[in-house]
């Protein structure tokens, strides 16, 4: 009976239509004490890397039938339905936005009775600092190469953002995250990199050294969305949809147990730790992201978005 709560994800960018009339009623309904959506935002002070949950209230009587918003780097943010009437989202933090006040503002449609009409819902974010360290790291100049291979990059990561645009609409986790592998935390989420002294991105990840053949676990339940060998960059990778647009993705494996459709537990052995892609030893890179923000996955395991 659950699913009966979650139908299909709202996705208000195409649904919502506007004219002025409608935006100005909307106005009017949101400075209406108790007789407009509200947009709630929590943790209420966070940092870069942490995943925020953004929630829309309905007034009383109302019941929401989209909701429409863009925020730091996601376009288009994605809002799941509650058993209570609210929609709720998950929105990463981006590593590299500096603290400071950051306005939220949904588009909500609403229904009451036959009538349905547009409302805006504020919400503010006050993001705190957060430095990453710099690393820097020396590899042979032909495997740096594949730092400049910029189609084929482009091409690898198209492919696996296609694979993560229809999460399932409904928490397939639950319960504490576990880390994927054993071995030793080489470099967390958010480092600053330089490859050879060039500039190369922030660490979208956390590494963790382990030996070839290691198992490597899921991190919570979830389905497989992909499960391929993908040369340039990732290696032989896994992707776990863990639904409402949360994913868990694993990289340079050895080898793969898994197929796309297949539902895993938490802790089930998807793969193995080895050195495929654009590596200089064994070790497993694993992200966490909300949609295609990727966020830090020792915050995901010290604590968990809830839906
Ligand atoms: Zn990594």
């Amino acid at each position: 009976m659950r699913t009966n709560f979650h139908n299909s994800p709202i996705r208000s960018h195409q649904t919502l239509k506007y004219s002025a009339t409608a935006f100005f009623i909307g106005l009017l309904a949101a400075v209406a004490p108790g007789r407009a959506a509200t947009l709630r935002v929590t943790p209420a002070s966070p940092q870069p890397g942490d995943v925020l949950a953004v929630t829309v209230y309905p007034a009383a009587g109302e019941r929401i039938t989209g909701v429409g918003m863009a925020a730091f780097d996601t376009a288009q943010v994605k809002f799941y339905t509650r058993r209570d009437g609210s929609a709720r989202a998950f929105l990463g933090l981006p590593f590299d936005r500096p603290g400071g006040v950051y306005p939220l503002r949904a588009r909500v449609r609403v229904a009451r009775g036959n009538e349905t009409r547009e409302q805006i819902a504020s919400a503010t974010v006050r993001a705190r600092t957060r430095d990453f360290p710099t690393q820097r790291i020396s590899m042979r100049a032909s495997t740096a190469g594949t730092m400049s291979k910029k189609d084929l990059l482009r091409r690898e990561k198209a492919l696996v953002q296609s694979a993560m645009k229809n999460s399932y609409p409904a928490p397939l986790w639950s319960g504490p995250w576990v880390v994927p592998t054993a071995g030793r935390a080489t470099s967390a989420y958010g480092r600053r990199r330089y490859v050879n002294g060039k500039w190369w991105g922030q660490h979208n990840g956390a590494d963790i050294k382990a030996p070839t053949g290691a198992p490597v676990r899921a991190a919570n339940g979830g389905r497989i969305a992909l499960s391929q060998y993908l040369p340039t960059l990732r290696g032989n990778c896994i992707v776990v949809d863990h639904g409402c647009n949360v994913f868990s993705i694993y990289m340079h494996l050895s080898q793969r147990a898994v197929s796309v459709g297949q539902s895993v537990a938490r802790g089930q052995v998807i793969g193995r730790v080895g050195a495929t892609g654009f590596v200089t030893g064994a070790h497993l890179h694993w992200e966490i992201r909300v949609g295609w923000e990727p966020v830090d996955p020792n915050k995901v395991l010290r604590s968990g978005p809830q839906f």
